[in-house]
C-alpha cells in the first residue's frame, strides 16, 4: 500500500524535517515568481530607456555564446553584455552566459535575468519555470534587487543546498529552527511584496504541522521538539490528505531528481562530477520504496543507463569516479586530505595502518568512522583538521598511490 510506505516515511521525524523543509522552498518560490518578474520587467525597461543602442536588434540575429562564454558578439549584444556585468552585485562571480540567447536581450526581459541565475537556465522561458534556487541568485546577483540584503539571500541559497544535496534526506531539528529563523528574516525583508505575507504564513503552517498525523487522519498539531510552542491551527484548517502529502514529496524528489540528472549528463567533466554520490543515494532511496520505486521509474531507468555509460567509459575513469563518489559528502570541509587508501577483498583501510586498524565494507563508512573518531590513530592527522605535511611521518607520503579524499 502507498499509504503504508508514505506512513513508515513520515514516522521518521528527521526524513519528515527533510520534506516540509523542501516543500518550504516550494512555497517560497511561489511567493517570489512574482516578485522577481515584475522587478526584472521594471528593470529591463530602465535599461532599454537609459541605452538608446540596447533599443536596436542584434545585428546577426544569431550571437550566442560557445560554452559558457560569449565571444565575438555583435556591437549590440555587446553592449547588453556590458550593461549585465555592470548590473552585477558581485563583480568578478561567474557569469553563466550559456543561459542565454542574446538576440532575445531586447525583447525579454527574463533571457536578461538568466545571466544572474546557476547554469542550466538555457531552456527556460519565463519566471514560474524557475526553481528556488534560480530566483534566489538573482536576487543576490543583480543589482536590481539592491533593497534585499544579499547576506541573508545567501544564507536561504545555504540552507537550500544542503537541503538538497542532503546525503541522507533527512535533517535534525535543530536545523530547521536555524532555517525558520533565516526564512522568516528572509519573507520579512520582502514585507512590501503582498505576496509574501501569505508565503510567510503557509511556511510557519507547513513547518508546525504533522504531516505523520495528516496522513493517518487524525487532526493533531506536532506538540514534540523544537517547534513547540506555535500557535497554528493549521491542521483543522486544511484538509492536508495523504495524497497531497505524497504530490508534495513527488515534487520535491523530482526536483531533485531534475538537479542530478541534469548535471550528471552535462559534458563538463567536473560537472559531472559534482552530484554522483547523491545520485546514487537517491537511487537506492527511491529502490528502497517500492512506491516511489513505481512513480520514479522512468528517473531510475536514467540514472541506470548514466551507470552503464560510466562503466563503459574505462577502468581507470571507473577507479576515479568511485573516490569522485565521496567528494559530496565533504565538499564543504574547508580543507581536503590526502590519504593513502588501500582495498582488500575485507574491505577498505588507510595503508600502513592496516594490521592496528578497521577494514571498512565502503570507502563512506571508512571516511565516517575517522571523521568521528574520538581520537584519530596516531600519525594520522583527524579528517576535520587541515593536513600539515611537517606533522606526517614521512612513509606516509611516500609512493604514487595516494587517493585524494
Ligand atoms: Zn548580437
Amino acid at each position: 500500500m502507498v499509504l503504508e510506505e508514505l506512513t513508515v516515511r513520515l514516522n521518521d521525524r528527521e526524513y519528515t524535517n527533510w520534506l516540509k523543509a523542501g516543500r518550504c522552498l516550494l512555497i517560497l518560490k511561489t511567493g517570489l515568481h512574482p516578485f522577481t518578474d515584475h522587478r526584472m520587467r521594471a528593470h529591463h525597461r530602465d535599461l532599454l530607456n537609459q541605452h538608446a543602442l540596447l533599443s536596436t536588434p542584434c545585428e546577426t540575429s544569431s550571437c550566442k555564446p560557445i560554452g559558457n562564454k560569449l565571444s565575438s558578439p555583435c556591437g549590440v549584444c555587446s553592449e547588453w553584455q556590458k550593461v549585465i556585468l555592470r548590473h552585477h552585485r558581485q563583480p568578478g562571480a561567474t557569469i553563466n552566459w550559456a543561459n542565454c540567447f542574446p538576440p532575445h536581450w531586447r525583447t525579454d526581459h527574463w533571457e536578461v535575468a538568466k545571466a544572474y541565475m546557476p547554469r542550466g537556465q538555457a531552456k527556460v522561458r519565463r519566471a514560474d519555470q524557475c526553481d528556488a534556487a534560480a530566483l534566489l541568485n538573482l536576487i543576490n546577483y543583480c543589482r536590481c534587487f539592491w533593497s534585499v540584503d544579499p547576506k541573508l539571500v545567501r544564507q536561504v541559497i545555504q540552507f537550500r543546498n544542503e537541503l538538497m544535496h542532503s546525503c541522507e534526506l533527512r535533517v535534525k531539528d535543530d536545523w530547521i529552527r536555524h532555517y525558520w529563523r533565516t526564512l522568516k528574516h528572509f519573507v520579512q525583508q520582502l514585507s512590501d511584496v503582498p505576496q509574501m505575507a501569505t508565503v510567510g504564513q503557509q511556511i510557519e503552517d507547513m513547518l508546525t504541522v504533522d504531516l505523520s498525523i495528516c496522513v493517518s487522519g487524525v487532526d493533531r498539531v506536532d506538540s514534540a521538539g523544537p517547534l513547540e510552542g506555535c500557535e497554528s491551527d493549521f491542521v483543522s484548517q486544511l484538509e492536508t490528505s495523504a495524497e497531497k502529502v505524497s504530490q508534495w514529496e513527488t515534487e520535491l524528489l523530482q526536483e531533485m531528481l531534475q538537479e542530478y540528472l541534469h548535471v550528471a549528463a552535462e559534458e563538463d567533466g567536473d560537472a559531472k562530477a559534482q552530484d554522483p554520490e547523491q545520485l546514487k543515494r537517491l537511487q537506492s532511496f527511491l529502490q528502497a520504496n517500492k512506491d516511489l520505486r513505481e512513480r520514479f521509474s522512468t528517473e531510475l531507468q536514467a540514472i541506470n543507463s548514466l551507470e552503464v555509460k560510466e562503466r563503459g567509459d574505462g577502468s581507470d575513469k571507473r577507479s576515479r569516479h568511485t573516490l569522485l563518489d565521496l567528494l559530496p559528502c565533504i565538499w564543504k570541509a574547508p580543507h581536503v586530505l590526502t590519504y593513502r587508501l588501500q582495498h582488500s577483498d575485507s574491505g577498505w583501510y588507510l595503508q600502513d595502518l592496516r594490521n592496528r586498524q578497521e577494514k571498512f565494507g565502503t570507502l563512506e563508512s571508512l571516511i565516517d568512522h575517522y571523521r568521528r573518531a574520538p581520537s584519530p590513530p596516531v600519525g594520522m592527522a583527524p579528517l576535520t583538521d587541515p593536513l600539515d605535511k611537517t606533522q606526517i611521518p614521512n612513509y606516509f607520503l611516500q609512493g604514487t598511490n595516494q587517493s585524494h579524499i
